[in-house]
């Protein structure tokens, strides 16, 4: 059996995770079975489903047709031979008890067909020991979604020791068909990946404000402000609940050792039941203002010591072969929600100063945790990083970690690649989207460029405000990114081909900011454009105080930037932003047309029409004269004589750009 032979998929468990696994299969077109003890949970999971559908067709993400097909499409279940028969996948998403899941298998496999495969949600329990417990262990993997399994990109999928290749491989395919980025982890390892790097973060923060080494808001304020971490470690530990990352890691330590003994400070929290959030006070106390974190002050020392435990957190996974580099990164961007992969951050600080951070700690204390990894040590000595050498090695210059530079015939296409952060522009994506338009402008064979961002949710969301944080919130620096920003999305605007914005979902700040400076827009039905900046205190500082006007004239630009307001495309095409509104599923087809049709344009008039065009904005005799120029120069082509044959006998000019 492979993915396309799945039809019916059963959920077993209807809580909070096993009504979203239910949704999202059923969204993806499988017959889905949710079973749960009694029918007043089965039923309040499904009441949860038919919510989410209705917020999600609320929200124009999904017709109302295509949400009651997908509620139509599961049934509520108590009872387990009915919830089994004719199953193909069975994903298990019962509390993490290692004794209630086993209970639940010898059940299952009374009742499931011979060839169904079996998948479980736990978080940390091992899943050879889970498969062992059935009568057919190599068709038995983990399939470890995110909450909340809707909106969480991420499904980790887990090797157990008997697993065969072609489970693996119909999970990740099922996974992918859910619309989700499936990573593999090749070993039944504690905490898998993602948590195996978050947990001993939060360990590590823990035993540095229990060592007196830092307070907890030096400690947050660095992870936040400084590693440009979406939470600082305390705030999401009391976010998650400290038992739970508390239990996660009692279980590393059993299976993996001291280094993972937990601290004592998070001992304690949990004794005294201040568990975060959900109790009302953990390492913050929410019945007294909450989370409240300085953006001021990080440490140096605190940074290394974060990075240096992730790091070998890192190396540990790579080391024995549970993930490489590159599936970590991904694993961890798109289920913890981080800027940068954390092999890639650790590169970035060096990992001989984070060696020797480990080393001090290790001699400073003795502890098992500071033990650099073999694997991290050996990268360490050689000068190398985890992604190869340290930045110095040979890279392919077409290769980008932010966006996709692709070709398609003579459109050269950029997609901003960053859907885990809807597309939000870092510092690091604006340099390579100056070095992908450079590029591309340089290529005689590109005829035109279109820009779209990856996923259903956004073209780009804004500013990837974490990021820049990270980067220190220093107003010299601010100015130096404001400049930045204009000059690299002017490049677009300067470059000698036309460009194409394709914008599906939220286009906002800087990346209305940026689709500004593109020469034509094409909009998704369900997209929502704005300049938010007046409701941060900022102001939009990528070119939207000047761009915006040349093309929706002052006062709609000073409207859209003063009222802050968030606009249907609809209403934006009225203003003449938008060229053109497309029903969500042509978005791609239609601004690819458009930037196909541009392609087969004249390039020397198309190159010197906008140039002519930019420079007449605010000095019109200037752009006059480009004009009368570049009609000069036009006569002695080869294009025009093109155009001019083709017109004559009604056929469809070949332009060389000659
Ligand atoms: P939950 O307590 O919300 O839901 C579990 C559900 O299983 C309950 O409705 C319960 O009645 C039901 N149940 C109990 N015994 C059952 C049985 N014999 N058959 C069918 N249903 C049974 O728990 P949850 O948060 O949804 O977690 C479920 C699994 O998902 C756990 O393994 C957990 O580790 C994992 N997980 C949780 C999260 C999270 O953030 N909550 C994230 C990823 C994975």
């Amino acid at each position: 059996m492979d993915a396309s032979d799945v039809e019916t998929v059963a959920v077993l468990g209807a809580g909070n995770m096993g009504h979203g696994i239910a949704e999202v299969a059923a969204l993806a077109g499988y017959e889905v079975r949710m079973r749960d003890i009694n029918d007043e949970f089965v039923q309040d999971g499904y009441d949860q489903i038919e919510w989410s559908l209705g917020k999600l067709a609320e929200k124009d993400q999904l017709s109302e047709g295509d949400a009651q097909a997908a509620l139509d499409r599961v049934t509520p279940l108590v009872d387990m031979a009915e919830t089994l028969e004719g199953a193909d996948l069975v994903i298990e998403a019962v509390p993490e008890k290692m004794d209630i899941k086993k209970d639940v298998y010898d059940d299952v496999v009374k009742h499931a067909a011979a060839d169904a495969v079996f998948a479980s949600n736990t978080s940390s329990l091992s899943i050879t020991e889970l498969s062992e417990v059935t009568d057919r262990p190599e068709r038995f993997c983990g399939m470890h979604f995110f909450n909340p399994p809707v909106r969480m990109q991420l499904v980790e999928v887990i090797s157990g020791e008997h697993t065969d290749d072609g489970t693996l491989e119909l999970v990740e395919d099922v996974a992918e068909e859910m619309g989700k980025t499936p990573v593999r982890v090749r070993k039944d390892s504690p905490g898998f990946i993602v948590n195996r790097v978050l947990v001993p973060l939060m360990n590590e923060a823990a035993w540095i404000v229990h060592g007196g080494d830092a307070t907890v808001a030096e400690v947050d304020s660095t992870a936040k402000f400084d590693v440009g971490l979406p939470m600082g470690s305390f705030e999401l530990a009391d976010q998650v609940g400290i038992d739970v990352g508390y239990h996660v890691l009692e279980y590393m330590h059993d299976v993996l050792g001291d280094a993972y003994e937990p601290c004592p400070l998070l001992a304690e929290k949990v004794q005294n039941d201040e568990l975060g959030k959900k109790t009302g006070e953990g390492f913050y106390d929410y019945e007294d203002g909450g989370v409240d974190i300085p953006n001021d002050a990080g440490r140096e020392d605190v940074t290394h010591r974060l990075l240096a435990v992730m790091a070998n957190e890192v190396a540990g996974l790579i080391g024995n072969d549970v993930a490489d580099a590159d599936a970590i990164d991904r694993a961890v961007m798109l289920g913890a929600g981080f800027p940068d992969g954390p092999a890639k951050m650790a590169d970035a600080a060096g990992l001989d100063t984070l060696v020797e951070t480990l080393d001090d700690l290790h001699e400073e204390t003795g502890a098992a945790r500071y033990e650099a990894a073999d694997y991290l040590r050996e990268l360490a000595e050689a000068g190398e990083g985890f992604h190869g050498g340290n930045g110095d090695g040979e890279s392919d210059p077409t290769e980008f970690d932010t966006i996709r530079l692709e070709r398609d015939g003579n459109v050269g296409r950029i997609v901003l690649d960053r859907p885990h952060r809807m597309n939000t522009v870092s510092a690091e994506m604006l340099e390579d989207l100056s070095v992908a338009i450079d590029l591309l402008d340089a290529d005689e064979e590109v005829r035109s460029v279109l820009v779209t961002g990856e996923g259903e949710r956004a073209f780009s969301a804004g500013a990837d405000v974490q990021s820049m944080a990270a980067g220190g919130a220093d107003p010299i620096g601010a100015v130096e990114l404001s400049r930045l920003g204009q000059s690299t999305f002017g490049k677009f605007e300067l470059a000698d081909v036309p460009v194409v914005a394709g914008i599906d979902g939220y286009c906002l700040g800087g990346g209305m900011e940026f689709a500004t400076c593109a020469d034509m827009r094409v909009a998704s039905e369900r997209s929502e454009l704005g300049q938010p900046e007046h409701n941060l205190g900022l102001l939009p500082g990528w070119g939207g105080t000047q761009r915006l006007s040349n093309i929706v004239g002052e006062g709609r630009a000073k409207e859209i930037i003063f009222t802050a307001d968030r606009y249907e495309a609809g209403e934006l095409a009225e203003y003449g932003f938008i060229n053109e509104v497309v029903p969500n599923e042509r978005l791609e087809e239609r601004a690819l047309e458009l930037a196909r049709d541009l392609a087969a344009g004249p390039p020397i008039a198309q190159r010197y029409t906008k140039r002519a065009m930019l420079r007449g904005r605010h000095d019109t005799d200037a752009g006059l004269e480009i004009e009368a120029q570049a009609f000069g120069h036009l006569m002695g082509t080869d294009d025009l004589m093109e155009g001019v044959t083709a017109f004559m006998s009604d056929e469809e000019p070949e332009f060389e750009g000659k």
